[in-house]
């Protein structure tokens, strides 16, 4: 197999990212500090909250989404001995930090429309939770490959028994609900800019919070937690999770580009849908007009009695050098989580299973979209699912 790789989703980047490293170096501006660090907040800060009439907020730059979960539940007071309710099928890094504070994560089963987290087994946990006595401190939601979860029903539940949502966002950059930007509906929200998201920065995150004394009691924990004084004096344990001047530079440059990168996705999409159009094969697409995905990576769904397993369809795209992926397996089936609560019935397990994310980047030419095209017809030409294209 000699042709060129073609991969899940790569780092894309737009052009404009080097006039603002060159800056950091001609400024000597070397450091986890600086001025690509500010305007690097201050761009999102506006992308998200530009069009928000009715909700203003921070951004805090950091190291990584899962630096900023982390800080997250810091700041939410989860300690040892409390519960935090978690969507089950997710990238490990959203459950991670609730270990690392030791406290307990509940898995939560995801609804069929979105893949996110489900409002009834969500209720139906905090009840038994809080019948068996449990603290629970918060709610991890995820907009899973770019797809909003059920803003309003997840809000309603948090607020009726008055636990705060923790909004992972790190897939969802440039998705909104209603109009609203993901990003801006949990108490706290977190954004990632790791190599395969929708922006990159090679590596980072960000803390998005309601006000400025909350940005800034995490920027403090994020720099070690350094009390005002001129000698080194601390009175709590820190954190070493700002964003380097230079990744911000990234960051800053992705920026101008993050708008034509969702459209380039939203075009991959449209393409499976079309290449999938009247054949048995499900793409998981927008449930209603209200939710607007930046499809960070497009997911098929096999039919229920299929003669070929997704792992079938992965190794065989392998075979012609395509990079596809399996559905996160669900948390609560995780080796490492094997004694967390679980509520549900099934859907992400049978997700997970069925499940396969297809080629998504914003940087695929036409020539690697006909080679994936040639090859899901391959798959699906000798596998008699009824393909009109
Ligand atoms: C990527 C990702 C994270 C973690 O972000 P990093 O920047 O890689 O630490 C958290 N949650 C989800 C759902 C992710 O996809």
């Amino acid at each position: 197999m000699n042709q060129p790789k073609i991969w899940l989703s790569s780092p894309h980047m737009g052009g404009g990212e080097k006039k603002y490293i060159d800056q950091a170096f001609s400024q000597n501006w070397i450091a986890p500090l600086g001025p690509n660090v500010n305007g690097f907040e201050e761009d999102l800060k506006q992308y998200l909250f530009s069009n928000s009439l009715d909700r203003s907020g921070e951004v805090a730059a950091l190291s990584s989404g899962t630096a900023a979960l982390h800080l997250a539940l810091i700041l939410l007071g989860v300690k040892r001995g409390d519960e935090v309710l978690c969507q089950s099928l997710t990238f490990a890094a959203s459950a991670n930090p609730i270990m690392y504070q030791g406290a307990t994560p509940v898995f939560i089963d995801s609804e069929p429309e979105t893949l996110n987290i489900c409002p009834q087994h969500l209720e139906e946990a905090i009840k038994d939770r809080l019948a068996k006595g449990k603290k629970l401190k918060a709610i991890i939601a995820v907009h899973l490959y770019g797809m909003p979860y059920k803003v309003e029903e997840i809000n309603n539940i948090a607020s009726k028994y008055d636990i705060p949502v923790i909004e992972d966002s790190a897939e969802a950059l440039g998705s909104s609900y209603k109009g609203q930007k993901c990003g801006t509906f949990g108490d706290l929200s977190i954004l990632s800019f790791n190599g395969n998201k929708i922006i990159t920065t090679s590596g980072g995150g960000a803390l998005v919070t309601k006000d400025m004394n909350e940005k800034e009691k995490a920027v403090f924990l994020a720099t070690q937690a350094r009390d005002v004084a001129p000698h080194y004096q601390h009175s709590q344990i820190g954190y070493n999770y700002r964003l380097s001047n230079i990744c911000a530079g990234i960051g800053r440059g992705q920026m101008e580009v993050l708008d034509d990168h969702v459209a380039k996705r939203r075009e991959m999409h449209q393409f499976y849908l079309e290449f999938f159009l009247n054949s048995e094969v499900q793409v998981f697409d927008e449930p209603n007009e209200d939710v607007f995905s930046n499809h960070w990576l497009t997911v098929i769904k096999l039919k229920e009695k299929e003669k070929f397993t997704s792992e079938e369809l992965r190794k065989y795209l392998d075979k012609e050098n395509i990079e596809s992926r399996p559905l996160w397996k669900p948390m609560h089936l995780q080796p490492v989580f094997k004694d967390a609560p679980y509520y549900g019935n099934g859907v992400a397990f049978e997700a997970f299973q069925k499940g396969v994310c297809l080629p998504s980047g914003s940087n695929l030419d036409p020539n690697e979209k006909a080679r994936i095209k040639s090859a899901l017809k391959g798959f699906f030409d000798y596998s008699e699912v009824k393909l009109e294209i």
